[in-house]
């Protein structure tokens, strides 16, 4: 796993764009939330960020998107280190196999979402993120977090992207209001939702994200200095639930190619770690069916081709 050491990276993150050029554009841009919808296809970015501090970037990896689901992985962090163990109480552990926004499940399964990282279970992170506190204490620690992980001064929501999530936010208005009517969310509904749809509306470039996910790539820890940032072992279970979760209904044919654990956005953004190695996002538009960037997995297809970085090598 250090044979980045002997690799030239900034080589292998450009021939990891390059890749994915074929492909820029394709897929379906977001729609249904309509502040996103106007955002340029076209555009397609990757950053790598190693444990030793170095950072490679190629393409749009700077500019800022909408990170969307991608979020859901930072609030889980938060999260249990909060709560502790106790949240496995609110939400299970286990692939949905099915759309982030399904509600199928929530009614045989009594209002307890399936994991973390799907709509409602990420709805019900939320709620336990704020606690005892209010709405705005948990959205700040977030962003707080994000920054100093990330190594800015700060980290911005896109107001305008909250505020389309809101108004077009039927199906997870609905989501979060069924899980409730189950008693597995104890704060107002709305209240909750607004922490949701702030930490689905945050922006952030590749390099930022890539960054900030380090010290889920350093068994918990930031990655220089050594100081502890969540539990190890909460580190890994992060990790796992990316593996098995972190795509929905695309989560095994994204291990089948590229065997890393990751998260996706709608925005386009996918977040993925390399254990022991380093964090790497991608950003490119267009949409799989399952919400996955095409561009983007097709970039991260090759860089784990060419770096043998699959946890599965
Ligand atoms: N904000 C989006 C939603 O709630 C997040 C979904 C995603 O990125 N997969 O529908």
């Amino acid at each position: 796993m250090d044979m980045h050491a002997s690799m030239d990276m900034q080589a292998i993150v450009d021939e990891a764009l390059s890749h994915a050029e074929t492909y820029r554009g394709h897929g379906e841009v977001t729609d249904y939330i309509p502040a996103l919808s106007k955002v340029d296809p076209n555009k397609l970015g990757i950053a790598v960020a190693l444990r030793d501090g170095s950072t490679y970037v190629a393409g749009d990896a700077d500019e800022l998107f909408s990170i969307q689901s991608i979020s859901k992985v930072f609030t889980l962090s938060l999260a249990l280190q909060r709560v502790g163990p106790a949240i496995w109480n609110f939400v299970g552990k286990e692939p949905s196999g099915s759309p982030f926004n399904s509600i199928v499940q929530l009614e045989a399964e009594e209002g307890k979402p399936r994991n973390p990282l799907i709509n409602p279970g990420a709805i019900v992170v939320c709620d336990q993120l704020i606690g005892d506190r209010n709405a705005d204490a948990a959205v700040d620690e977030l962003l707080q977090f994000l920054a100093e992980r990330s190594g800015e001064d700060h980290i911005r929501i896109d107001e305008q992207v909250a505020l389309s999530e809101s108004q077009y936010g039927f199906l997870n208005r609905s989501l979060a209001n069924f899980v409730a009517a189950f008693g597995n969310i104890k704060n107002p509904v709305e209240e909750v939702l607004s922490v949701y749809f702030r930490q689905c509306s945050i922006s952030m470039s590749c390099r930022q994200l890539a960054r900030a996910a380090l010290y889920l790539a350093c068994d918990g820890t930031d990655c220089s200095t050594g100081d502890a940032i969540i539990l190890p072992t909460r580190a890994r279970r992060i990790n796992a639930l990316m593996l098995t979760c972190g795509h929905y209904d695309n989560s095994g044919d994204f291990a089948f190619r590229i065997g890393l654990p990751g998260k996706s956005g709608v925005g386009g953004g996918i977040l993925t770690t390399v254990p022991g190695v380093g964090a790497v996002a991608v950003w490119s538009p267009g949409l799989n069916a399952a919400g996955t960037s095409l561009a983007g997995a097709m970039a991260l297809e090759k860089l784990v081709e060419s770096t043998g970085w699959s946890i599965f090598v």
